[in-house]
């Protein structure tokens, strides 16, 4: 028999560790849409692991390639060392990037990723001779992972409110998000696209465009409650930041890898960034791994600023294209192509829509929102008790319903891996509807 499980150790993150560890949700298999409990049932995958499972779990030829790659090279330093696979896994992700991005620094989740793309585009601006840039601006609700820069730009009260001040000379943008016009809205909402002018009302009345480096948004606002922008928002912003000569960065940690159909949210809107910041489904979440892709004239301004024989850049962490990650990497792009998992989704994407708006009519909906294998749907609250709603809702799912969905707030976020089929997106909608009601 196997002995009880001791909890007591290990400090959980992003949990309530007390509440959790009272009576713990414990996964230890998965294979495809579906991981196991480890009281034996198969848990539908409704979130794609945290958004990055987007080709399924414990894809063979990713596994193949990684245990390959254990038993030939376990690590190779990248600081004035190499090792093929790292500008091979460069190569192949500078291919799938939109045109112009093709320069890759590797890192190994996306807080680093949120990080490298901040410091790349002060030092940028500060080797050009432009060094009274370094505003960043970030968005209200954007999550930018947890580095201090992350924290800084992201726009998340309770994210930034136990760590002091953090970064300097950082605003925020609002949010789009505006359920008073564009409640229920299928796909991008008609409604908000003004708000992106912001950025140059603030820029002329508050802090003079000459002081700002960079902005970094999430083309669409994920780990706070889906959050799509407004047609032609992202084309403001682009426009905006070419007008006064500050970087656009894309934060495409979950909308990369064909979360919208597409490899990118870049190429799903037409906006291409300065940078795109990705990790997660880089992988398949397989093996830690972030990027950031730049254009090559970034790059280049890096070359040309120092002497042949001097480090350009200041930065870099001692697993940046570990060779396990870049196996993982290889792989995982070459199954994305393979089984043309991007076009998959964008076929998926009606479907999965059609489903997720059947749910208009149920108790305490408020709103449902979507965009390519991405869904929010916006619960009211408990009186006086936001969040609990939603988290009664998940761990009926998770217990009784045998679907594993994501909650915040109290908003239900679901973003399966892009192989999920019809009679599969039923049964997650139809459970999440009966966990709904049963709740009401
Ligand atoms: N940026 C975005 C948009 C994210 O959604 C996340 C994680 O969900 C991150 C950054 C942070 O990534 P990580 O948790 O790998 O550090």
């Amino acid at each position: 028999m196997n002995s009880p499980l001791q909890t007591e150790h290990l400090w959980m993150p992003f949990t309530a560790n007390r509440q959790f560890k009272a009576h713990p949700r414990l996964l230890d298999k998965a294979e495809g849409m579906f991981y196991q409990s480890t009281d034996g049932r198969q848990i539908l995958d409704g979130t794609a692991g945290l958004w990055c499972v987007n080709a399924g779990h414990n894809h063979p030829k990713i596994v193949a390639a990684i245990q390959q790659q254990a038993a030939t090279l376990d690590f190779a330093p990248t600081f004035q060392m190499g090792h093929p696979l790292a500008f091979k896994a460069a190569s192949k992700l500078a291919e799938m990037a939109p045109a112009g991005l093709n320069r890759v620094f590797f890192c190994n989740d996306g807080s680093e990723g949120v990080d490298t793309a901040l410091k790349i585009a002060l030092a940028y601006h500060r080797i050009r001779g432009d060094a009274g840039r370094y505003r960043l601006i970030g968005r209200e609700r954007g999550y930018h992972g947890v580095g201090f820069g992350g924290i800084s730009v992201g726009g998340i009260a309770g994210n930034r409110k136990q760590f002091g001040p953090a970064l300097s000379g950082v605003d925020h943008l609002p949010h789009p998000l505006d359920i008073s016009r564009n409640a229920f809205s299928k796909g991008l909402p008609p409604h908000g696209a003004e708000l992106a002018a912001v950025l140059e009302q603030r820029l002329l009345a508050l802090h003079d465009p000459t002081t700002v480096a960079a902005v970094i948004v999430e083309p669409v606002q994920g780990s706070t409650g889906v959050i799509v922008p407004p047609q032609g928002y992202l084309q403001t912003l682009r426009a905006i930041c070419d007008k006064y000569g500050i970087l656009l960065i894309f934060d495409e940690v979950i909308t990369g890898f064909g979360r919208l159909g597409k490899p990118f949210g870049a190429d799903y809107f037409g906006v291409i960034p300065d940078m795109i910041i990705c990790a997660k489904g880089l992988t398949n979440a397989a093996v830690p791994m972030g990027a950031v892709i730049v254009t090559e004239s970034i790059y280049d301004a890096f070359m040309h600023a120092a002497p042949t024989d001097a480090i350009e850049l200041f930065h870099g962490y001692t697993y940046s294209a570990h060779p396990l990650a870049c196996a993982a990497a290889i792989a995982t792009l070459e199954v994305y192509q393979e089984e043309k998992l991007f076009e998959r989704a964008a076929q998926s994407a009606p479907y999965f829509e059609a489903a997720a708006h059947q749910l208009r009519e149920l108790p305490n909906v408020k709103d449902i929102r979507n965009l390519g294998m991405v869904c929010g749907i916006e619960l009211m609250p408990q009186s006086g008790k936001t969040t609990t709603r939603a988290y009664d809702i998940f761990e009926k799912c998770f217990w009784e319903k045998n679907v594993l969905i994501r909650t915040t707030g109290d908003i239900i976020a679901l973003s399966p891996p892009l192989i999920i089929n019809e009679a599969q997106i039923d049964q997650l909608f139809a459970q999440i509807s009966e966990a709904i009601r049963e709740q009401a």
